[in-house]
């Protein structure tokens, strides 16, 4: 039997087309009542990234987050709007997303994802035991609504990488640094945080999608004019990364979720339904050059990580030296010296945790001559 995964043309945020679309998307899926039972304590976990305005395209935009939570309350469960931002402040996070407005004008509650409890993900896994937002674990259902970005790190974020923000945020960092320099690594835990939150139904905002160097502020908004939805984010993911015309191997969690066996990597047993992939198909979408970090010796890693691999380096020009890259950096090798940002590339794990949370855009991932000249 194929993996379901519906697909919707969407042309803008006008709230009624939205909310049309995202109707009819669950309608292909099912209906809602496939997904949510009266009374249920529904988590909607967009992608609060960081604060930013929707036009930016960092963030679920909050007319398909209003949309979702309207045909819940509709269904009579009880929606919450809930992530983990990467930059602390969650106020301001819900402030300039235009989410906080949306819980408002609906009455509904809004919260950053605290309170880290200990998940144990079996003896199969290669992490054993997961810490994630006690919230997200108590929810009756869960609707991940991810944006459609490009990452520095994972090549791609869309359906599984959304679930990370179950991750607490102070958290976050640690576990970047517990994945490693590996991004196989990392990607492999990614799909098992997803494959631990469970979402119940993952609608992906990619109506205005990212290309470019983000996922944060130094990406470059795309209109894509769709919408998306499947119970198998996995299958999701990869309808989309078909759509954007990249490269299966370099999307991560994609290859971790094929080794693992979580969801379906395979294209041939995915049925697509609604609007046809097809008229969605972009040309020149522009990917992260993210490269690849190999394991090996750890001289051989060493050069490749500092030859072959994009590092983060900042724009002085737009650079405030507000402090938030050096704050976050999990391996603390950014310092502000003399007016500037000194980096100790060495002990660099490319998470570029620094690129997400930079206010500015100016930290961005450099590509080395050498990966150019590979390239
Ligand atoms: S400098 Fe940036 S990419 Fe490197 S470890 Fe720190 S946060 Fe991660
Ligand atoms: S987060 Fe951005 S603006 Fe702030 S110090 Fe780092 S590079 Fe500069």
């Amino acid at each position: 039997m194929k993996t379901d995964v519906a697909l919707k043309a969407c042309a803008d945020y006008e709230p009624a087309r939205v909310k049309e679309a995202v109707a009819s998307l669950i309608s292909l899926m099912g209906g809602l009542d496939k997904f949510v039972t009266r009374g249920d304590a529904v988590l909607v976990k967009p992608n609060m990234l960081a604060p930013a305005p929707p036009e930016r395209a960092v963030t679920t935009h909050p007319a398909v987050v209003r949309a979702v939570a309207e045909l819940v309350l509709d269904a009579g469960g009880k929606p919450f709007i809930a992530d983990s931002p990467a930059i602390p402040g969650f106020a301001i996070t819900a402030k300039q997303t235009g989410l906080g407005e949306v819980a408002k004008a609906l009455g509904i509650p809004i919260f950053d994802l605290k309170d880290s409890t200990e998940f144990k993900a079996g003896e199969k896994r290669i992490f054993r035991m997961l810490e994630l937002s006690r919230h997200a674990l108590d929810a009756d259902r869960i609707i991940n609504l991810p944006k459609f970005k490009t990452h520095a790190q994972m090549y791609l974020t869309a359906g599984v990488k959304n679930t990370f923000g179950c991750v607490v945020g102070s958290r976050k960092a640690q576990w970047h640094f517990k994945a490693g320099t590996d991004r196989i690594f990392f990607a492999r835990m990614l799909v098992e945080v997803y494959h631990a939150v469970d979402p119940d139904l993952t609608i992906l905002d990619s109506i205005v999608a990212m290309e470019g160097d983000g996922p944060g502020t130094g990406g470059t908004p795309r209109q894509i004019g769709l919408l998306a939805a499947a119970a198998d984010a996995v299958a999701l993911d990869r309808t989309m990364l078909d759509i954007a015309g990249g490269d299966p191997d370099n999307f991560f969690t994609l290859c971790a979720a094929a080794d693992v066996g979580v969801g379906e990597t395979d294209p041939s047993r995915i049925r697509v339904l609604g609007d046809g992939a097809e008229r969605f198909r972009q040309r020149n979408f522009h990917f992260p050059k993210t490269g690849k970090i190999m394991v090996g010796p750890k001289v051989l890693q060493r050069f490749i990580i500092n030859h072959l691999t994009a590092k983060p380096v900042e724009d002085r020009s737009k650079c405030t030296l507000c402090n938030k890259c050096v704050e976050i950096c999990p391996t603390e090798i950014i310092a502000a010296k003399d007016g500037r940002l000194a980096f100790n590339y060495d002990k660099c794990i490319r998470c570029f945790c620094c690129v997400e949370v930079c206010p500015e855009g100016a930290m961005k991932p450099v590509t080395p001559l050498l990966l150019k000249i590979v390239s």
